[in-house]
Parts: structure tokens; sequence; C-alpha cells
């Protein structure tokens, strides 16, 4: 590299505080921010949706791209992300990016039928970095999931010898499938059409020609690497990971310290740390008052904030609610997704509403207010690649209940009378998809929760772990070098 700076293409649907739909987007926000304070020339690609428009002031740094199937060129625009930190690039092509809705859904949570050639696009942009005469002329594209799987397909069939691409898999179970005409429709070879290569059961899988072409495979835990090489959890490639086991490493995520941190954070009613943490039930009071939850002094208030999908088990929560609310225990969950689960939830809350809110929707807000103000946060999930929210709940002294699943095995310790003993238990811990277990896990918690000394140790454990970016950044460094070596 001669001394000058590590250039790496970030590539990405989402990233906060512009676009978000789950972790992804606080990932493609933190990352490149930490990378970037170890000297690393990190830049992001993101699609031109209204709301990055919008928030960004952009100059076009090229125009008049022409890129097959497209009919239409398109530019690209340059700017700086929110926080002043790390370039943007930003893909403008009004057809494909600019219109209501999510970034993969319509407003009715239904995927956008051109979601192929849209993500393909950006994709095909990424690509363009490293073989035309662009301004900034990447080492590394970084790719993240299915909406970028087709770089790495790119970069194989129009090489060039110095990139290198690292994909990144949030979560397999989304895989970016499509009828196998778009091989042909971006240019592809009809080779790469098989089983050795994009093909997943006649379909053409972007996640798929992602982890089949890259120069590297990560995931967001440790655990989840493993995970994904079983077909338990490995949605059908497994075998193929499992081939690649060598070159697929699990980097634990890290989390925003800044926009997550109890002292300093806007959406609290009251600030605090290990040495005031009496005055967390302040946010515990006010989170009350505003979910019109009435005041339960002696019982805990459980916090979850979730996509409403099936990954995040909340099928396991719904049969033993009623056994947990019996002991007085109050719910406040935030969520979307899935209108029969929004719908199942909405109906709780209305038979139980002293018990139980439910607000449905996105809220940024809310969600902050949660953490702070919940003495627990429930997460079940059927399967987890890392998670954030438990990292979050940690921080703010709010004891997650998780399964023992991908990056929520990896991060909270369980509270056993020897980790209790040694003043490492962070949170609760159960193994199995089972609702009785998860019952006996939330008594348990309710139980430790009585007992305030032991609860205080308990939060100050979680409060002390270190949840930055700074480490995990420093893993993908060296992973980038290694891949240049
Ligand atoms: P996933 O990526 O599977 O959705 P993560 O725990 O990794 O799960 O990340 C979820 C992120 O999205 C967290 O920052 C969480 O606070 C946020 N989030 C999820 N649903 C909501 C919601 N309804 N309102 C606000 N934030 C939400």
């Amino acid at each position: 590299m001669n001394g000058s700076k590590l250039g790496v293409l970030f590539v990405t649907s989402e990233a906060y505080p512009l676009v978000k739909t789950g972790g992804l987007g606080d990932v493609s926000y933190a990352l490149p921010n930490a990378l970037r304070e170890l000297g690393v020339d990190v830049r992001l690609l993101l699609p031109g949706y209204p709301a990055v428009l919008e928030q960004l002031s952009l100059v076009e740094v090229h125009e008049d791209i022409r890129l097959s199937p497209l009919q239409e060129p398109i530019r690209l625009l340059a700017g700086t992300m929110p926080g002043g930190m790390t370039p943007v690039y930003v893909i403008e092509c009004p057809s494909l990016y600019q219109r209501d809705g999510g970034p993969y859904q319509d407003n009715a949570g239904k995927d956008w039928p051109d979601n192929a050639l849209r993500f393909g696009i950006l994709s095909k942009v990424a690509a363009k970095f490293c073989n035309h005469s662009f301004l900034f002329k990447p080492l590394i594209v970084h790719c993240n999931d299915w909406q970028t799987g087709l770089v790495p397909a790119f970069l194989t069939f129009n090489p060039n010898p110095r990139a290198r691409t690292v994909i990144s898999v949030h979560n397999m179970a989304y895989q970016g499938l499509f009828g196998p005409e778009v091989v042909e429709l971006f240019g592809l070879p009809t080779e790469s059409f098989s089983m050795f290569g994009l093909e997943f059961h006649s379909k053409a899988s972007f996640l798929k020609a992602g982890l089949y072409y890259s120069t590297w495979i990560t995931t967001v835990s440790p655990s989840y690497a493993k995970d994904i090489q079983t077909p338990d959890y490995g949605c059908g490639l497994d075998g193929l990971l499992t081939e690649r086991q060598k070159e697929l490493t699990g980097i634990l995520n890290g989390i925003d310290t800044t926009a997550w941190n109890p002292e300093t954070d806007p959406y609290l009613s009251r600030h605090y740390n290990t040495k005031s943490l009496p005055v967390k039930v302040r946010n515990t009071q006010a989170l009350r008052t505003k979910l019109w939850l009435p005041p339960a002094k002696q019982a805990p208030l459980i916090g979850m904030i979730t996509r409403l999908t099936e990954q995040k088990g909340i099928d396991l929560l719904l049969p033993i609610i009623p056994d947990i609310i019996k002991t007085g225990t109050q719910l406040a969950i935030l969520g979307s997704g899935d209108e029969e689960l929004e719908k199942s939830l909405q109906d709780l809350a209305k038979r139980y509403p002293k018990h139980i809110s439910v607000t449905i929707g996105y809220n940024e807000e809310l969600a902050h207010q949660i953490e702070a103000g919940a003495n627990m946060f429930l997460m079940p999930s059927e399967f987890e690649p890392c998670g954030l929210n438990q990292m979050y709940s940690m921080r703010y002294g709010t004891l997650p209940i998780v399964r023992r699943t991908g990056g929520l095995g990896d991060t909270v310790v369980d509270a056993t009378p020897d980790n209790i003993q040694n003043q490492v238990a962070t949170g609760f811990v159960f193994e199995e998809k089972d609702s009785d277990e998860l019952l006996a896990c939330v008594q348990r918690a309710i139980r430790t929760f009585r007992d305030k000394t032991t609860w205080r140790q308990l939060q100050i454990n979680a409060m002390s772990r270190d949840f930055s970016w700074h480490k995990s950044a420093q893993q993908y460094v060296s992973l980038y070098h290694q891949l240049l070596d």
C-alpha cells in the first residue's frame, strides 16, 4: 500500500441514521466509524432512497454512468455521513430508489417486485469502483447480506487482480432469491447458474453468489459462524459454508456507545451510571407513565424491542404471558412486522391493560426509553446472528433474558450461582426453544430481582462490559490485511 491508507468500500443497503430496518443499519454506521479511527479509508456506498437524498448534502462526482440492463444513466453523488466521519457515495437512480415505502418493501409490507434490479445495480456500481476510472479505488469491497451478494460474482467474472471481497452475513434467513433470468439480465455467464455458483434450488440466490464468490466470509458472532454450518441454522447453505469454513470468521458486532449511553442519552428522563444506579428508577416511572402502565413498585418491568418475525421467539412467549403477569410483572413491547404477531400482541394488551403495553411501529425514542426504564429485557430468539438489543440492555443495567443461540450466548453471562459469586453474571440464559424453559428463566430472573443486593451487582457487571466497536474493528482490519498479503 506504499504507506497510503487501506481503501475499503463498504457496500450496504441501509445505514443509521439515514435508513434502518434492523441491526445492519446500526453496523453500517458504527463499524465504518470505528475503522476510520483505526486509519482505514473506508467509504460507504448506499442507494439513493428519498431519506438518504434528503438528509445528506451531496455533490455529483460521476455522471452519466451506464449499466446494463438499466435503460437510464445513473449519477454517483458524494457526501459525508452524519457525525462527520465517513465519506458516503450515493447512487442516484430515481426509477429504482426514489419511492414511498421501505428500502425492501412497500408500505403494505410487500417486497418491491424489482428488488433483483435494485440491488443488482447497487452491486454493479460497487464492482465498477474496482474496474473503472472512479476517483476512489478500493482494495477491499466489504459487502453486507444478500443485497450486495452479486458484487463478488461481478468481480470474479470481470476481475481486478488487486481487489478482494468480504461478505458479512447479518442474517442467513434472508437470501435474495430470484428467477434464473437475472443471471443473463446482469450479464453473468451461464455457467454461474449451477450448484457451483449462485444457483439455489433452480433460483438465483444473491446471498449464495456472495458466499460462493467472495474472497472471505464473515458473520456477526463466533457462535453464529458455527451455527450456520449446521442444517438447523444454515438455511440450506450449510454445506457450502462447511466447505468454506477456513475462510469464514465470526466477528462479534459492537454497539454505538455514543448513541447508546445512559449517561448522555437525550431521550432519557434521568441520566445514570453504575454509581448513580438508583436514579434508573426515574426512567422506569417515566416509561410506565408514558405507556399508561400503573405504578408497580415491587414488580419488575420487562422490555422487548423487536422486529416481529418468527425468528424472535414471540411464539414461545405468547402461551406463558398469563403465568408471567400472575407475578405482577409488566411488559413493555415495541415492534412491528408480521401482521398476525402484531394482532396477537395487541389482543393481549387489550386483555391485560395493567400489565402489558404494546406499541406497534418503529420508534427510536421509545426504544431508548424502554432500554433505560425496563428492569429486564427479553430476547427468546429462535436464532440470533448477533443481536444488539441485549448489549444495549446490559449497558443500561437492564438485565437480558435470552436463549443461548448465536450472539446472545456469546454476549450474555448466565446468572448461575458460580457466575454470581465470581461477579461475571450479566443476565439470564435458557437453552431450548421451549415455553416452559423460557418461563422458568423469567421466574428465575424475577426471584433474583427481589434480592436487591445481587441484582445491583449483576447490573454493575453488565454495565461494566465493553461492547464498543474498537476490538471488533481491529479484527476486521487484521482480516483485510491478511487478504491482501
Ligand atoms: P435484527 O437486526 O434482527 O432486527 P438486532 O438486535 O441485531 O436485530 O438489531 C435490531 C435493531 O433495530 C436495534 O437497534 C433495535 O433497537 C432496533 N429496532 C428493532 N425494532 C425496532 C422498533 N420497532 N423501534 C425502534 N427500534 C427498533
